[in-house]
């Protein structure tokens, strides 16, 4: 077989995107996974006949490089109705994007969530992204994102109530001390599409990825342990040598296996998901929960069932229950039941629990003015979603736009 021109180690969505732009090119490519199969942070399995995410996480169908390489009909993408229902002492109140659910106009302004005044700004909010690229977005001031939603107006108890758990969700972290390039681009993403599961999991989007590779592309149980020189060290001793090496891990680990990079301390976003089977979904509807209680433990729950029955098994449903961080797990599930008690009631007590993922390795935290290493290393490049945004739309352009740096470098040179 011929020696590769290019490794590339890691196959998470940025790994991939990278392998499929590269191969597609007619480059000759090495993709390296340490684990049984590609995916990295996207992957599901499948538990007594239930889909369990690693982590509960959504694809937003405006995403656009995302949406360009991926067969998204082939995805079967089922979306979330846009909106949320928000638990608050025990009460439930709903709010929906109304440009997009107008028969919930009324209900949604009269709702205690945020002052009349805040859901003008959420229109006009929504209408400045509109006409905002996202590459705009990104050389936009960048601040905290709760220092931005109060310099734009907002309430405390708007941000506070809404802001905290429906973001806290996606960052990861409710403090609101996520760089607010990352808030524009989800608001925006948001609001121009839907979020969705695919009928059969989230892995289903690596794995139609992969399934695009040209075969014996993706190489899985193939540890990286050190990049010597032009060579590439593989766990078992194994050497392999490219033209080019693209490095599609976090850069913690990049860091590891290439010391010649100087990359800046990798700061990680954690979360706790825990997953139960049901007999009736608590909702019946496609629908995430969030809580407003400042001292709540849970962030969101969600029914993957609700949107795609593929999730759990006939006559079950399958519930997902976020909590941001690590937390301990002796006493962990009984604090979560004891307040899904004051959610959903008695109900709860019907539940099995199926499992819990401990996520240490998340989200790269995103803090504002990130500065981008340089690829100081000649013919290695860096590559993932910390060098984008910290999203599957992320992971996937900084795969492209690697590839494509690739691409220029191996152009003949014209003299
Ligand atoms: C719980 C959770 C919720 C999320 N929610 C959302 C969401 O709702 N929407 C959204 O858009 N994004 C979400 N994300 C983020 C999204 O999943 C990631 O941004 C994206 O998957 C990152 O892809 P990547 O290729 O950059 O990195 P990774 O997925 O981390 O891929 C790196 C790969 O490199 C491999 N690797 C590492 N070291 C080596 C080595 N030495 N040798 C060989 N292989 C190696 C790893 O095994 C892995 O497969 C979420 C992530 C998590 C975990």
């Amino acid at each position: 077989m011929p020696s590769p021109e290019v490794i590339i180690i890691g196959a998470g969505l940025s790994g991939l995107a990278c392998a499929l732009e590269l191969t597609k090119n007619g480059v000759n490519v090495h993709l390296l996974e340490q684990s049984d199969a590609p995916g990295g942070r996207v992957r599901t399995d499948f538990f007594e006949g239930f889909l369990l995410d690693r982590g509960f996480q959504v694809y937003l169908d405006a995403y656009p490089n995302a949406g360009q390489l991926l067969d998204l009909d082939a995805l079967n993408l089922h979306p979330f109705q846009p909106g949320a229902i928000i638990f608050e002492h025990g009460k439930r109140h709903r709010l929906m994007d109304v440009f997009r659910c107008p028969r919930h106009l009324v209900s949604s302004a009269l709702s205690p969530m945020g002052s009349l005044l805040d859901k003008l700004l959420v229109a006009k909010l929504r209408f400045s992204l509109k006409f905002a690229s996202i590459e705009k977005i990104q050389t936009r001031k960048d601040v905290t994102t709760n220092l931005y939603l109060q310099k734009f107006g907002f309430s405390k108890s708007m941000i506070d109530r809404f802001f905290r758990s429906f973001y806290g969700g996606i960052f990861l972290e409710n403090e609101l001390s996520t760089s607010s390039r990352m808030f524009e681009f989800t608001f925006k993403m948001f609001t121009e599409g839907s979020a969705t599961l695919p009928a059969k999991g989230m892995e289903e989007i690596p794995r139609q990825l992969a399934a695009r590779l040209p075969a014996g592309t993706l190489r899985c149980n193939s540890p990286v342990s050190k990049i010597d020189g032009a060579d590439v060290v593989l766990a078992s001793g194994k050497k392999l040598s490219a033209d080019q090496i693209v490095l599609a891990i976090p850069s913690d680990a990049a860091q590891q296996i290439c010391p010649a990079f100087i990359l800046p301390d990798l700061k990680w976003r954690s979360v706790t998901n825990c997953y139960f089977a049901a007999r009736n979904s608590p909702f019946g509807e496609s629908i995430i929960a969030l809580s407003a209680d400042p001292n709540s433990l849970i962030n969101n729950l969600s029914v993957p069932s609700d949107l795609s029955s593929d999730y759990a098994p006939d006559g079950q449903s399958l519930i997902s229950v976020s909590i941001l961080g690590i937390h301990d797990e002796t006493d962990l599930l009984a604090r979560v039941l004891a307040e899904l008690h004051t959610w959903f009631g008695e109900e709860v007590d019907t539940w099995r629990h199926l499992r819990t993922d401990l996520i240490a390795r998340a989200l790269p935290e995103q803090a504002p003015n990130t500065k981008q290493p340089a690829n100081a290393v000649k013919g290695v490049f860096l590559c993932g979603d910390q060098h984008a945004t910290s999203s599957i739309e992320g992971a996937i352009t900084s795969g492209l736009e690697t590839a494509k740096r690739i691409l220029e470098e191996r152009k003949p040179s014209e003299s």
